[in-house]
């Protein structure tokens, strides 16, 4: 396997700038081959430039030919083979197991925004005919769809280097809304990058899209992804990662002349709620599914469980001492880059010295290499409510349980809470009847709500919502994950009184693509 450690713009390599970088493997603290060139301000604006000029092409692409490219870039990924897997593995410290399911899922994701272009109503056609007849005035032809912003910029997380990196969420539903793209790589994961951003240079040049379609460029220091987003020529920016990068380039995206929409996937704590009967009925199977879920992959996932919430009684006790045992069963696990391990010590240490905090479990024991002890820790509603760093995401495998003295106080904690990407409810029928208020609050403030399950795992398809209120994201309009993801990147275009021959396909009469369409108010294919 090559690698170049170059800038991808367009169809051709670029290394101009003289700063560069190498990735570190986690496990053993080595750095990996080759040093990566870090894109020069010059770069970066041809990138960009060149993502303009083949915008006006890329846009008018016929959705078959779209639905192919992105068919493609999927074939290119797995043809990487093993070799993406090895190298992702060296730079994240993931095992290969949970790389092979996130590549499945990112082929997926590929090909159902595939289906979803070749299909074509997702445009959200709509025809108000004429009546010249009408009075006082006649009514003119309306006529309304979704269309393309222009050339997007893109930054994935260290977490996800494959499903929310380079040919993940936000770029497969920008090149499927009909935008060009320009990621910024992970500094964490250069070489994953780098094959990734191969793929897609190959898919291009296989299904001749236009030169500049797609640029990569590559940066550890913060200026690089500045001035991706402070480029006059960018038209919205997709941003996954942690609540102070998506802050600091949502700022500068707002401050610039003309602002630009900014969808920051951020951090979360997704609080759960174990109402009464079921704490009854199913402490300790909760209490082991939840430790599951807090410590999966490290607990390095913006749908970890962080906040759990439940009523003070001898059942609430049972269930923090059989959680507290399972947290404490779990080996210290290899987390994605020193600075995440520094980050999560120092996030529990913090904890710890907040007034009425407690430790559950969590001793520090020696431990070797970058990994992070799973903990648990407890607290009260008055706590709570008084110290908000509580709610502040942690990331890494730990999780803070607060018990409320009655229902009234859980209420009031949860009318308390801050955006979250979601809430989880664990309730009998009898619970779930009691408690249809809690459920009332927590849409106020989730963007997905789950009842008896875990937060952990977001399926990928039509109906889903990941996203959530500030500061879980910087739009709550909008989700990341699944095909609605797509209008990020659109905005509707209305045509009043256009000729039928300079209108899109999709609006003219006689329906020549087929799609659903509403029309005078009514859904139909006609
Ligand atoms: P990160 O450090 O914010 O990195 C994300 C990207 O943003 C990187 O390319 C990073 O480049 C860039 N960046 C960060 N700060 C910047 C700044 N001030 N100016 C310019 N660029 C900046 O996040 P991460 O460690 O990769 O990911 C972990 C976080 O992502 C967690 O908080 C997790 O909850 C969240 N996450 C959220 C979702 C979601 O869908 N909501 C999904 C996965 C992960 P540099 O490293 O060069 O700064």
């Amino acid at each position: 396997m090559h690698l170049s450690g170059k800038n991808i713009i367009g169809n051709s390599l670029s290394a101009e700038g003289r700063s560069t970088f190498k990735a570190v493997n986690p496990a053993t603290g080595e750095e990996l081959e080759p040093a990566f060139h870090e894109a020069t301000s010059g770069e970066i604006d041809r990138a960009v430039r060149d993502a303009r000029t083949a915008f006006w092409e890329y846009r008018n692409v016929s959705r078959k030919e779209k639905a192919r490219f992105l068919e493609s870039i999927a074939e290119e990924m797995i043809a990487l083979g093993d070799n993406l897997l090895r190298r992702c593995t060296d730079e994240t410290g993931l095992p290969e197991a949970r790389l092979t399911s996130e590549r499945g899922r990112t082929v997926y994701q590929l090909k159902l925004f595939a289906q979803l272009v070749r299909e074509g109503s997702w445009v959200d056609a709509r025809i108000d005919a004429a009546d010249p007849e009408r009075k006082p005035l006649p009514k003119p032809d309306v006529r309304s769809m979704q269309r393309p912003l222009g050339p997007v910029g893109i930054f994935g997380s260290s977490n996800f280097p494959l499903a929310f990196s380079v040919a993940g969420g936000d770029t497969v539903s920008a090149l499927a809304a009909g935008c060009t793209v320009v990621v910024k790589a992970h500094p964490a994961h250069p070489g994953t990058c780098e094959l990734v951003g191969g793929a897609i240079r190959r898919a291009m040049e296989k299904c001749a899209m236009p030169d500049g379609t797609f640029s990569l460029v590559h940066g550890r220091s913060t200026d690089v992804g500045l001035a991706l987003v402070e480029h006059p020529s960018i038209t919205a920016v997709g941003f996954t990662g942690s609540f102070r990068g998506g802050k600091a380039l949502f700022d500068a995206a707002t401050r610039r002349p003309f602002p630009i929409p900014f969808y920051g996937e951020m951090g979360s704590t997704n609080p759960v709620f174990i109402l009464p009967h079921m704490l009854r009925e199913k402490k300790e199977a909760i209490a082991r599914d939840l430790s599951v879920s807090v410590t999966q992959g490290v607990g390095q996932f913006c749908t970890n469980p962080g906040l759990v919430f439940l009523q003070r009684s001898h059942e609430g006790e049972a269930f923090k001492g059989e959680l507290s045992k399972f947290i404490a069963e779990v080996e210290p696990g290899l987390m994605l880059t020193p600075e995440i391990r520094n980050n999560y010590q120092a996030g529990i240490e913090k904890l710890e010295k907040v007034k009425g905090v407690s430790v559950l479990s969590g001793e520090r024991k020696e431990v070797t290499g970058n990994r992070g002890v799973a903990s648990v820790l407890q607290t009260g509603v008055e706590s709570f409510l008084q110290e908000k760093i509580v709610e502040d995401e942690v990331f890494g495998p730990s999780t803070v349980v607060v018990s409320a003295d009655n229902k009234e106080e859980l209420l009031r904690a949860a009318n308390a809470l801050h955006g979250h990407l979601t809430a989880t409810i664990h309730g009998t029928k009898e619970d779930l009847a009691e408690y249809a208020d809690l459920v009332a609050i927590l849409e106020q403030k989730v963007g997905r709500l789950i009842v008896n399950g875990y937060p952990t795992g977001v399926e990928v398809c039509h109906a889903m919502v990941h996203g959530g209120p500030f500061p879980a994201t910087t739009d709550s309009r909008t989700t990341s994950v699944g095909t609605a993801a797509i209008t990020r990147f659109t905005r509707p275009v209305c045509y009043q009184n256009v000729p039928a021959q300079l209108l899109p396909a999709e609006l003219r009469d006689g329906n020549p693509l087929g799609i659903w369409r509403l029309v005078n108010g009514e859904r139909t294919r006609s």
